[in-house]
């Protein structure tokens, strides 16, 4: 069978379903964790979190009750919070992590991002327009 037409069956099948979300893929890749884990620690307990979790993300992927799913992976994103760049693209949060450093405003605590590496940067306040320094 050619690699196109596996596709394109895949795509066929996930018509209708919620496919692999945020909390699928999260759940793929924690089970990955407590199975590698389990390897070496050789607990009884991790393999079966590790194939519960790896249940509980075919469940996901293959639900049509699209609703139900969509809200279950809004609740996930929003309980993340600031670690949910972590999760959704780790790469992408580590690039930005070393090219931006993260301030915050000292008068109304409004976060700023300036480029990394630049020396000192006076800074306006995009939102109260106090001015302040940063060093980057
Ligand atoms: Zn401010």
């Amino acid at each position: 069978m050619a690699k196109g037409d596996w596709q394109r069956k895949v795509a066929e099948w996930l018509r209708g379903r919620q496919g692999p979300d945020d909390l699928a893929v999260f759940c793929t890749n924690l089970a990955i964790v407590a199975v590698l884990v389990n390897v070496f620690a050789h607990t009884s307990w991790l393999g079966w979190v590790g194939l519960a979790l790896i249940a509980y993300a075919m469940f996901r992927i293959q639900s049509k009750n699209l609703g139900a799913r969509s809200r279950e992976n809004a609740a996930f994103l929003k309980a993340l919070g600031p670690a949910r760049p972590w999760v959704q693209n780790p790469g992408a949060a580590w690039r930005e992590l070393r090219t931006y450093k993260h301030a915050r405003c000292g008068s109304c605590r409004q976060k700023v991002r300036v480029p990394r590496g630049k020396g000192k940067l006076r800074v306006t306040c995009p939102k109260c327009g106090a001015k302040f320094e940063v060093r980057s």
